[in-house]
């Protein structure tokens, strides 16, 4: 049976606000009945690297506290820390990051809590028995949680095509062990005719694993596989054998995003946000420009079936970007050349959700 997706569409709503219809959708979408009187609440968002602006705004999460309030939780906002050098590599720089881009109290609601804290090395190990992983390692402050709703921006992502709820939920909650895990099959290789050794790469590496001589070079012995030097490069010089890698690691978020959600059957809800839907993560130091005009918000208590909503509304969207014009398939898979659908699959066997779904509008 498929899964019910409500979603706002951008253009339906005649005069209600956006910044309403996600405190509708939540109620319409069954999230309301996720949160019990005194509930910590875990709302898992993306804060946004330093120099981003399209991560999901503050004033639309404070809407989704608002409600987690009103329903009797206890809400925090959670992220874990990155792998690689920037603005949010350890709780300090995170909390930091996370309040220059708008999340703080007074604003939002709700206190930050870094899930798998200061240096990304509290988690816990939570049993998933999957085709990759027994266990998996995830924030502590996310499983000791009583309930989690999802607030996700859904865009493009270099090394797994689109990032969605599964990311969010997968990739954003493992601690920093659990990411190195998941990244492990991504080994970036450098094409000496593009690279002018301009070590903008090496800059951004997390270990270390580049140096720069006439070009650049990247140790496969050193590499944690962050993926970072493939987004960083301005000439396109980095690239991945993505033989079968890209749908293994697809996989191992999949994994991850299901020991996210382990002991709370019942009590996870998922919204999206189709907005500002930018090429690259919200973990870059710049957003660029939407590939397709806002589509609208998106809420269930299915995972994948909102994310499969997702993907099936932005390849029937136009295409804004020169390069998308024409395309009639998955926009992400054109951009990065990934397919990114492995995730939805795995999560599907895995028994998170259906990737069979049907749309109803607001009401
Ligand atoms: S070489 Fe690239 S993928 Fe490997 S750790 Fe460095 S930035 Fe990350
Ligand atoms: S960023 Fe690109 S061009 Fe610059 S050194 Fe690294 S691989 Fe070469």
């Amino acid at each position: 049976m498929p899964s019910t997706v409500y979603i706002a569409r951008v253009g339906d709503l005649g005069k209600v606000s956006l910044l309403d219809a996600t405190q509708r959708l939540f109620d319409d979408a069954g999230l309301r009945e996720c949160i019990e009187q005194d509930d910590l609440t875990a709302v898992k968002l993306h804060f946004g690297e330093r120099g981003n602006m399209a991560f999901v705004a503050p004033i639309f999460v404070r809407r989704v506290v608002d409600r987690v309030k009103a329903h009797g939780g206890k809400p925090f906002l959670t992220d874990s820390n990155t792998l690689y050098r920037g603005s949010r590599g350890n709780a300090v720089d995170h909390t930091t990051t996370a309040i220059e881009n708008g999340f703080g109290y007074a604003t939002v609601g709700a206190p930050i809590v870094i899930a798998d804290g200061m240096d990304g090395k509290e988690y816990v190990e939570v049993q998933v028995n999957g085709d990759h992983f027994e266990t998996v390692k995830i924030g502590a402050a996310a499983v000791h949680a009583d309930s989690i709703v999802a607030v996700t921006h859904f865009k493009g992502h270099e090394a797994t095509g689109f990032g969605g709820v599964m990311k969010n939920l997968g990739m954003g909650l493992g601690s920093r062990a659990g990411k190195q895990q998941m990244h492990a099959d991504f080994l970036p290789d450098v094409d000496p005719d593009k690279c002018t050794a301009c070590g903008e790469c090496a800059d951004w590496c997390p270990v270390d694993a580049i140096s720069i001589g006439e070009v650049a070079f990247t140790d496969h012995g050193i590499c944690i596989g962050c993926g970072e030097c493939v987004a960083t490069c301005p000439y396109s010089a980095i690239a991945v054998d993505w033989g079968t890698d890209a749908a293994k690691m697809q996989e191992k978020i999949a994994e991850y995003a299901k020991g996210a959600l382990r002991g709370k059957e019942g009590k996870a809800g998922f919204i999206s946000f189709l907005l500002n839907i930018t090429p690259d993560c919200d973990c870059w130091h710049f957003s660029g420009a939407p590939i397709v005009p806002d589509i609208g918000i998106l809420a269930s208590t299915d995972p994948v079936a909102i994310e499969q909503a997702s993907l099936d509304l932005v390849s029937a969207a136009p295409a804004l970007a020169d390069s998308l014009k024409g395309e009639k398939g998955d926009k992400f898979r054109a951009l990065t050349g990934v397919d990114g659908t492995a995730v939805l699959d795995h999560a599907a066997k895995l028994g998170l959700g259906s990737r069979e779904y049907e749309l109803r509008a607001l009401k």
